[in-house]
């Protein structure tokens, strides 16, 4: 059997190798810690956490993460069964002692008689053979200048900017309303494409005092170069003037308040479509780094987002991804090489959870592939599927971000009984996804 090589032994490319081996395939990971640092590692483990040292919910009946473990776990993955044994009491969240976890799924795939793991940095792509390229939001700069040589350098990036993401149910449709700037487009879908939010005058003021008061992070040591490229915080542009964002991202230019024709908006804060569903929407030119608790107070502020609920909050980060909506097909290879293939946070997905899942499903697809069988992606109604129908064609190409797991990934289940039912939905959703996902590894 054709040896599949993975470089990159973290989240991803550990779970991958372990998936592939346990299908009976040979597998030879690439790690290139401890020769070569990262400035967020700090050992030579495999599947090392970085920073948090939590998997976030484990709760598989209400919360899409939660939901996430529980398919990881039944796909008898190696992160998630690791995770458990080494579990710290943290309420419904799943934490982990951090040291002993990475040593243990490094011990695991050192043991198995199938893996090899071998020491030193790709720094190229490679040309023949199989291969997952699992090297994280840290990929190194030789390899990542490779991958731009390949796919094109506007399909690389090396920063995320995220703007908030809210849940399109959420907003106040009677504050709020749809319009594109102009009324440009004329389908259903670029007719949806823009919800605008109005300020006056006041209003405006009190969220610029709010913007230059709240919290914000610091960036992590080695982390801010090139990162004034075009992805300025929010918090920043109100410091260089108070007219600033009114005259960038808020400007009320194009736009008629259907609710109010006679007043015309001071400011107007723009959401954006974010995925095909209509269910996410993205606030225009909102990335920041102010700490999660005060952009939840912040942007509650914005009229028609007082009952706002975000699907993932802003930020800028060091991080390096591709564009994976026009570069991957949905078994996760580059569509110009179909040998390789992708897999972690470095297709646009964003956390531990997401990247060791992405990680699973392109271990058994690519061991699937030399044992010359075809594995269709989990369906769309589960947290895997969910996922990779988003990043390989759910999401739009022209401003994709990392995307966290969310049930507005999911397609949505009848919204009988409104928000007072949610608590319901969410639970629909999970039963529904085991359901589905059971039924998916059946066929295997
Ligand atoms: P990684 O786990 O980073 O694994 C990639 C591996 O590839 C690394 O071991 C690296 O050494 C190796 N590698 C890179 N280039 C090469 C090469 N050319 N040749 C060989 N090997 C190579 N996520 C959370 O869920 N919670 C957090 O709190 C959190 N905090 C973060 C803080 C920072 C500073 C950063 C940068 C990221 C953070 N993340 C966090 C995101 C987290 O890193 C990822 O979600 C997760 O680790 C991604 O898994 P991965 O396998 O894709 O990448």
């Amino acid at each position: 059997t054709e040896t599949l090589h993975i470089i990159g032994g973290g989240m991803a490319g550990a779970e991958a190798a372990w998936q592939a081996a346990r299908m009976g395939v040979p597998v030879t990971i690439h790690e290139m810690r401890p020769k070569v640092g990262t400035f967020a590692h700090r050992t030579g483990h495999l599947a090392e956490m970085v920073c948090s040292n939590s998997f976030r919910s484990d709760d598989d009946e209400r919360n899409a993460v939660g939901l996430l473990h529980w398919e990881m776990g039944a796909a008898d993955g190696i992160i998630m069964q690791t995770a458990r044994a080494h579990r710290l009491p943290a309420g419904g969240a799943l934490a982990v002692d951090r040291d002993p976890f990475a040593e243990a799924v490094t011990r695991a795939l050192r043991d198995h008689p199938l893996i090899t793991i071998q020491e030193g940095e790709i720094r190229d792509l490679p040309t023949t053979g199989h291969w997952i390229i699992a090297t994280g939001p840290l990929t190194s700069g030789a390899l990542a200048q490779s991958i731009r040589a390949a796919t094109g350098a506007e399909h690389l990036a090396f920063f995320d900017a995220i703007a908030p993401i809210v849940y399109a149910e959420s907003v106040d449709m009677s504050v709020a309303w749809m319009q594109s700037r102009y009324d440009k487009g004329e389908t259903e879908e670029e007719q949806t494409a823009y919800m605008n939010c109005p300020m006056d005058k006041a209003q405006y003021e009190a969220f610029i005092d709010a913007l230059l008061a709240a919290e914000k992070t610091e960036f992590h040591e080695g982390e801010t170069a090139g990162y004034f490229d075009g992805c300025l915080p929010i918090e920043v542009m109100a410091e260089r003037g108070r007219e600033t964002l009114r005259f960038g991202p808020m400007k009320p230019v194009g736009l008629t308040n259907p609710h109010r024709p006679d007043v015309k908006p001071y400011a107007v804060v723009q959401l954006r479509r974010d995925n095909k569903l209509g269910t996410l929407y993205n606030i225009v030119g909102f990335q920041t780094k102010m700490k999660y608790g005060a952009q939840t107070s912040v942007f509650k502020m914005i009229p028609g987002l007082q009952n706002a609920s975000f699907a993932r909050l802003g930020g800028i980060h060091r991080n390096t991804f591709i564009n994976s909506p026009t570069l991957l097909d949905d078994r996760m290879r580059l569509k110009s090489r179909p040998s390789l293939r992708f897999a972690g946070q470095v297709t646009g997905v964003e956390g531990y959870v997401e990247s060791a899942a992405m990680g699973l499903l392109a271990g058994r697809m690519a061991a699937a592939e030399i044992l010359g069988r075809d594995l269709a992606p989990p369906p769309p109604d589960t947290a895997m599927g969910a996922l990779i129908t988003h990043i390989t064609g759910g999401a739009d190409a022209k401003t994709f971000q990392p995307m966290n797991v969310n049930f507005g990934l999911f397609p949505p289940i009848d919204a009988k009984g409104g928000r007072k039912g949610r608590k319901d939905r969410y639970k629909a959703y999970t039963d529904r996804a085991k359901d589905s996902f059971r039924n998916w590894l059946a066929t295997q």
